[in-house]
Order: C-alpha cells, then structure tokens, then sequence
C-alpha cells in the first residue's frame, strides 16, 4: 500500500516537461479516482486540523486485492552489459510513464486521451474537489463552490469585457485597447514564466502599443514615437487588479476592523491597505466611484485590523513593475482557501457591470483624474 501510494504522490508532486512539449490531460469526465481520507477524530482528538504534507496526505485509489487480481503491466528491467557509446533507437533517458506511475493511473489518462498508454511521454496531474457548485441559502443568495477564488473575478472581468463589447458601435470612439490578463499560479507566488511576476505582460503590452494603429502612410515622425510609446501606454492605463475579498464572517466578527465589514451581496470590495499589501490609492477610489456610479454598483472598503496579517494580490507586484496607476479589488467571500467557499449571488452581477462599466468609460474618463 506504501508504495502504491508513493507512485500517486509522485504524481501530484511533480511537473515534467519533455523538450517544450506538454500532454495535459483532464480527469474532468472521469469518475472520481482518488481521495485523500483524513483520520477519524475517534483516533486522534487534537484541537487543530493538522497534518504531515509528506506522510498524512497520500490520496487513495483502491485496494490492494484489486491490484494484485488484476492483469496489469509489470515494469521490465533492462540491464546493458555494457555502456553504450552512443544513442540507440530505444534507449530511453528517463523510465517509461507507466514505470515510474502506477500503470492503472496511465492507463486511464491513455483512455481519457484516446491513445495507447505507450504514447504517453509525459503529463501533469492535478487534483481538484469534483462536487459540483451550487446555489443556496433561504433567499437563494449564496454560491457554495470550491474556487471562488478566483475563478469568479475571472469570470466576471471575462464577461464584463465582453458585454462591453456589444454594441455594433462600442469601438467607434475608443482610444485605449481593453485587456483583460488572467494569471496562473497566483497562490504559489507568481514568478513563473507565465505568472503575473514575470515579464509577460509587460512584454504583450509593449508589442500592442508599438503596433500602429494604421499602417498607411506613416511618415519617419510616426515611427520615431513608438520608441516611447510603451512608456506613454503605461503612463495613460489603468489597471485593476481582481481577487476576491474576505466577507466579514459573523463567527469571527471580532477578527475584522470595526469599521470595515464588508458583507456578501453589498457589492464589489475595494481593498487598501498602507503597506501596500494592495495596490491602491485615491486617484484609483476617485475613478471607480464615478464607474460604479454609471451602472448603480454599490461599493464597500476593506481595511485589514493593524494587529492582523493581510493577505497580498498581484496588484502590487503588476504596479511595480509596470509602473501603472492601480486598484486592488474583489467581491466579497467567507471561506477563502477551503475546499468549499461561500460567495453571493447578486455580487457576481454587480462585478459584471463594474468591468463591463469600467471598459466603456475609462478612456472618457481617464483624462479627468488630476493629482496635485
Ligand atoms: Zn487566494
């Protein structure tokens, strides 16, 4: 059973990349495989949930009669006699997949994939929770759901630049280019190549703003602007950084600053915070007002207690290395982090209505902040 385990840890544990290729496959439409059981609280009746990451989380996925019962692939040992001199047609740097996982689990990502299990070179793997979200509480006004953060400042940036854009006529006027950036792994740090402490969007940002906007007849004077025109770009954009915040929770009411609860379904959180936790300022409040304003988006500030840790986004990291005006906010939530968290229903509409405002309104608006 030990080394049963040992495969599957293996398999979350660690990444592989085989020459810029990547097979990735999802368990999205398989049955549910795997699950970590905690220890009954009969057994161990301590005061905090703790555990060993390296000895108390191995995932289970069946028994062991089942294995041995079954037909599977054994490992084949192969032993030169001697150390070739140069690449062989069949020498492998690294153990085949389904030596160095459990062939049951390549087996399935075969089967998923619609290959043979010798095809796989490589993969990643990620366990997720599979229960599905839902709506509840007596009004209706509550999501229950595994990743509100931050899947819904995704999708609610993502629909806001698309309702933005349904007019016929919505681009007539534009003079700023509406981008949305949705980062992976924010919650391990961000600095990775794709990661929002990286060079990527600085790097998209400068090809889109030396592009001209009409190529025809552009004389030396135009080309000669672009050598700046990053820097211009950067200097006249705006950018919100979107991560969900922390609803008061009526358990721990004591935990928050007095005078700054925010409350699920009264509308988008901006967050502050003098250290710079988050990125925001008041020519940023200045501005979202007047966009909330336009669409009817109520507001609410999130002040951490200065006897409190405070949490971080990637506002500040953006900001910094941008150099952009910048405001850090989210909708509301209990629960961050836990398997199953707690959003509202109605906020999701008013962050849809925030962006899609905050699209439309920005380059009409962006002029009109001044600080002195
Ligand atoms: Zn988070």
């Amino acid at each position: 059973m030990e080394a049963f385990g040992k495969h599957l840890s293996r398999l979350i544990d660690q990444v592989y990349f085989f020459f810029g290729v990547l097979v990735k496959v999802s368990l999205l439409t398989l049955e549910i495989v795997l699950r970590i059981p905690t220890l009954a609280i009969h057994l161990d009746r301590q005061e905090t949930f703790s555990f060993n990451k390296e000895t108390q989380l191995f995932p289970i996925a069946g028994l062991v009669a089942a294995e041995l019962n079954r037909q599977g692939k054994t490992e084949e040992s192969e032993k030169p006699d001697e150390i070739p001199n140069g690449a062989s047609e069949d020498f492998k740097p690294l153990k085949a997949p389904t030596e160095r996982h459990h062939p049951y689990v390549v087996e399935l990502i075969a089967k998923e994939a619609g290959v043979d299990p010798s095809n796989i070179i490589d993969f990643e793997m990620i366990l997720y929770d599979t229960q599905k979200a839902c709506v509840g509480g007596l009004n209706e006004e509550l999501i229950f759901s595994a990743r509100l953060d931050n899947l819904e400042m995704s999708y609610c940036s993502t629909m806001g630049l698309i309702n933005s854009l349904k007019s016929p006529t919505a681009l007539d006027k534009e003079t700023s280019i509406r981008l949305i950036s949705l980062f992976d792994h924010e919650e391990i740090g961000s600095r990775t190549a794709q990661g929002a402490d990286s060079n990527m969007l600085p790097a998209i940002i400068r090809r889109l703003s030396v592009l001209p906007a009409d190529s025809q007849g552009l004389t030396l004077d135009d080309l000669t602007d672009t050598v700046t025109a990053y820097e211009q770009t950067v200097a006249s954009s705006f950018l919100i950084s979107a991560d969900m915040a922390h609803s008061v929770n009526p358990n721990y009411a004591a935990k928050y600053e007095s005078d700054h609860r925010p409350e699920m379904n009264k509308g988008t959180v901006i967050k502050i915070n003098a250290n710079a936790r988050y990125a925001t300022n008041s020519p940023g409040i200045v501005l979202l007002q007047e966009v909330a304003r336009r669409k009817g988006v109520p507001l609410q500030l999130f002040i951490v207690r200065n006897d409190s840790s405070c949490g971080s986004t990637i506002g500040p990291m953006l900001s910094a290395a941008l150099g952009a005006r910048t405001l850090d906010l989210g909708n509301a939530q209990l629960s961050m982090h836990s398997i199953r968290e707690t959003g509202g229903v109605y906020d999701v509409e008013y962050a849809i209505r925030l962006f899609e405002s905050f699209f439309e309104h920005f380059s009409e608006l962006e002029g009109r902040i001044f600080v002195d």
